[in-house]
């Protein structure tokens, strides 16, 4: 099978979430199945090259039809880890990709279309003929409807549309002109809204919408959240048109980079550990202890890792940080806002807490901590409100930390609660609660603390257990690969 992804990020070279670090482990798992993998992506000014190798231009003159003109660009291919990819440098007064971040300006939709156009382009030019285009988010949701629409009738009769959504809050509004730009054209004919057309303006067109109609199959990022993207305001006002395709809609859970994180062989955390040699994860928890100065003793570690954002429940964050206190349990932090208002938030926290001998807050983005903060805790609380499918709670299960999680999207499909899950007892790997309030998550951590205290022996067989489970890229690989299969026979 001949492959290629295009999107707008990929892990390391250009990450702003876990999109990039999708388009980069299916790649990789891929190409370990003997598959031939390509990936298309912007040549940002900020592209951390650092992860290229051999660098170097390899189609000096693509000329993309753009807006009754066309545009030049540079097409340029390295290897980001051992991954093939082709980058699209265009030549132009709008510097679509020389503004020195991702994502934020005002013409970001016309920046992508460009993309999404010039990537088809090249593909067109080159003479590449992929079996399947697997394309990402609101970003390249334009290349099904310009493969359909203009590019088959020109010579790429063959490709089938893979399209993965990890995120339907952004969808990529964006008036008519974009119509004219990309040479779609006819406004009437795909503002229709059972083409492009947005629900809530009728001049507007919804990129992501037009990749829900126009592509072959549709995933999101696990199966219980593609149920709640078609019956909750999850789906962002996009329901209606999931239900309408959903014979090509399905949900594939995100896999983990299980050579990254590897309690065996992790360079970052204090000592290493596997299932066989479970006591050694202690000596991690006392480096994480003298590290953030808390007090040594027979006291359960509860952590939380991740984002400081609504979407993550931070009034039950805050909460859990109470109720482990309470319950003479320690409380460890690491989060980072990209909102002014919750980080002071967090900032106060922090202060408040500074001499506690069993807590400790670090705000901040850091990775390597990160590590460490898996390695050493006993339990990891995620009470989000919502997760398409969520990282921590996978890391935290390979590292033998137990998680407490809110019951939605894809933490429903990968914790399992230890009293009350109907799967067998061998594979039950955490705590859930239902409601998104204190009392949901009380009786969850109480659960948790109580097993910790009264039943080591039966924690540690939890723990274990979690460490069981497999949630790196091979079952989704699989999956995947038979979504392609499926497309491309039909
Ligand atoms: P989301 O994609 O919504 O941020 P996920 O759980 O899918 O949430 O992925 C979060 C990833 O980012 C995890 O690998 C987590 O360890 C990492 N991460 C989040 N915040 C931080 C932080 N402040 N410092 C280090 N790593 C972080």
């Amino acid at each position: 099978m001949y492959v290629v992804m295009v999107a707008a990020e990929c892990a390391p070279v250009a990450k702003v979430g876990g999109l990039a670090d999708v388009v980069y482990g299916l790649s990789r798992e891929l190409e370990l199945r003997g598959h031939a993998v390509e990936i298309v992506l912007p040549k940002y000014d900020c592209l951390r090259e650092e992860h290229v190798w051999e660098l170097a231009p390899t189609f000096e003159d693509l000329w993309v039809p753009w807006d009754g003109g066309a545009i030049r660009c540079t097409v340029w291919f390295g290897f980001v880890h051992g991954r093939k990819c082709y980058f699209i440098e265009p030549h132009s007064r709008q510097a679509y990709f020389d503004r020195g971040t991702y994502y934020g300006f005002w013409d970001d939709p016309e920046r992508f279309a460009f993309f999404s156009k010039a990537a088809l382009e090249f593909l067109l030019k080159a003479g590449k003929h992929p079996d399947v285009i697997h394309t990402h988010d609101w970003q390249t949701g334009l290349v099904p409807v310009m493969l359909y629409e203009i590019y088959s009738a020109a010579g790429l009769s063959h490709p089938r549309v893979c399209h993965t959504i990890h995120n339907f809050r952004h969808q990529g509004i964006a008036g008519h002109d974009l119509l004219r730009q990309t040479g779609l054209g006819r406004p009437e004919y795909y503002t229709a809204p059972d083409r492009m057309g947005d629900g809530d303006d009728h001049h507007a067109i919804n990129l992501m919408r037009g990749a829900i109609v126009y592509s072959n199959f549709v995933t999101t990022v696990s199966p219980h959240h593609a149920w709640e993207v078609r019956h909750t305001d999850q789906g962002f006002g996009l329901g209606p048109v999931l239900h309408r395709h959903q014979a090509k809609f399905g949900g594939v859970l995100n896999g983990l980079d299980y050579e990254m994180w590897n309690p065996a062989t992790d360079p970052l955390i204090a000592g290493r550990y596997d299932a066989a040699s479970f006591e050694l994860k202690a000596a991690n928890t006392e480096a994480l202890r003298r590290r953030m100065l808390l007090r040594a003793g027979p006291r359960p570690l509860v952590a939380y890792v991740g984002r400081l954002d609504a979407q993550k429940g931070l009034h039950l964050i805050k909460h859990a940080l109470h109720y482990a206190l309470h319950h003479e349990a320690q409380f460890v932090l690491l989060g980072s806002g990209s909102e002014h208002g919750i980080n002071e938030d967090f900032w106060h926290l922090k202060r408040r807490f500074n001499d506690d001998p069993d807590c400790h807050l670090e705000i901040g983005y850091d990775e390597e901590l990160a590590h460490l903060i898996y390695a050493a805790a006993d339990l990891l609380v995620m009470p989000s409100l919502y997760e398409p499918c969520g990282l921590s709670q996978m890391i935290a299960l390979r590292y033998g930390t137990v998680p407490v999680v809110r019951s939605v999207g894809g933490l429903r499909d990968t914790v399992f609660d230890w009293d009350h899950s109907e799967r067998p007892r061998v594979e039950r790997n955490g705590f859930v609660f239902e409601h998104a309030d204190a009392a949901g998550l009380d009786s969850a951590l109480s659960r948790a603390l109580g097993l910790w205290r009264n039943e080591p022996a039966l924690f540690r067989e939890l723990a274990l257990q979690g460490m069981a489970c497999d949630y790196s890229w091979n079952h989704p690989g699989q999956h995947y690969l038979a979504i392609y299969e499926f497309i491309r026979d039909k």
